[in-house]
């Protein structure tokens, strides 16, 4: 696979670091644990959406975008990353944020990332929970078209084709990292939303014939859905790859048994595995993605579903920012 067929602007700080969890794994006593630290991909605070906004991004600028659009829920990551890059270079930001939660707390509306886009100059606009979000941006993309403007919309997520190169080229320097230090990956386990993260992951790793089972941690839709819209999007990232990458259905498997009550609602298992990677490692997860894709690993470990001689590379794909917005979700010591 040669990504450099496809147009890239180059902001990530990348690779990022390849760690081993060994607090962790000595405490949870299981499978040999690492973390792909994607938290530090460098823009705003890091986190998975910086990999895909640099093929989406350079798509925008090739198109003469003066303007971006995105969508997310309020406490969107995506959004964040999306009007950081677009402020630095020069482009306006419309950010269109979904009531997914109904939470009336002022840390949720306005801390956390809301306070970050806010920072960056993000033109915000909120709607109600069920909301046809797509149609959404394409009436705001209407009315910029009829001011003049040339915008470009970013699906929610960063998930297209386009978008999903990013954990494409994840996928090869993840296989390189592990090829350089001889670790032999037995597992790769991460938080999977609106699917471009997990269908770049498989179709890089079936790319390059790796034989890496991905295990996609889900926090929203239920399993069926979940690798039908993960499979639909390898299949189309596939074929704008070319060159014959293929992926089978059977490479997209997803666990969606540690959603909760929903999406962005945390569950005590949620606040657990932040806790116990805070307390054991000092990493930061998040309360809507990777702290659910932990919980998610965290029991299937403690269930027995890998063996102790295995290696598992959980992906971190951000998110601390929203940390501030859910602070009250949290019963800390007193300080
Ligand atoms: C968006 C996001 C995810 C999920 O990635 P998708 O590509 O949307 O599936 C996971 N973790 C964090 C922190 C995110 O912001």
């Amino acid at each position: 696979m040669h990504l450099a067929r496809f147009p890239r602007l180059h902001f990530a700080h990348l690779p990022t670091p390849l760690e081993p969890l060994e607090n962790l794994t000595r405490e949870l006593g299981g499978p040999r644990l690492w973390i792909k630290r994607d938290d530090c991909t460098g823009l705003a605070g890091g986190g998975n959406k910086t990999r895909k906004l640099e093929f989406l991004m350079a798509d925008a600028v090739e198109q003469g975008a003066d303007t971006v659009i995105t969508q997310g829920a309020t406490q969107s990551n995506h959004a964040r990353q999306t009007v950081a890059i677009a402020t630095k270079l020069g482009l306006d930001c419309h950010i269109l944020l979904e009531d997914r939660t109904g939470s009336t707390e002022t840390d949720y509306n306005y801390n956390g990332n809301v306070f970050l886009d806010r920072l960056f100059g993000a033109q915000i606009s909120r709607h109600p929970g069920g909301t046809d979000m797509n149609e959404a941006m394409e009436q705001c993309a209407a009315q910029l078209r009829d001011n003049g403007k040339k915008p470009y919309v970013i699906p929610g997520g960063g998930s297209n084709a386009i978008g999903a190169l990013g954990y494409v080229n994840c996928a090869l320097e993840l296989l390189h990292q592990a090829n350089d230090r001889s670790l032999r990956i037995d597992h790769l386990v991460h938080a999977t939303g609106s699917a471009g993260t997990q269908a770049g992951l498989v179709t890089g790793l079936a790319g390059a014939n790796s034989g890496i089972p991905v295990l996609g941690i889900g926090v929203r839709a239920p399993k069926a859905k979940q690798e039908e819209n993960v499979f639909r999007l390898a299949t189309e990232t596939a074929e704008h790859l070319g060159k014959g990458v293929q992926v089978a259905r059977e490479q997209v498997v997803a666990n969606c048994d540690y959603v909760g009550e929903g999406y962005g609602l945390t569950t005590p298992a949620t606040i657990e595995a932040i806790e116990l990677f805070a307390r054991s490692e000092s990493i930061l997860l998040d309360p809507v993605y990777s702290g659910k894709g932990a919980a998610g690993l965290i029991d299937l470990i403690r269930r027995g579903e890998f063996s102790d001689d295995e290696n598992v590379v959980f992906l971190h794909t951000g998110g601390s920012q929203a940390l501030f917005a859910y602070n009250n979700d949290f019963s800390l010591p007193e300080a």
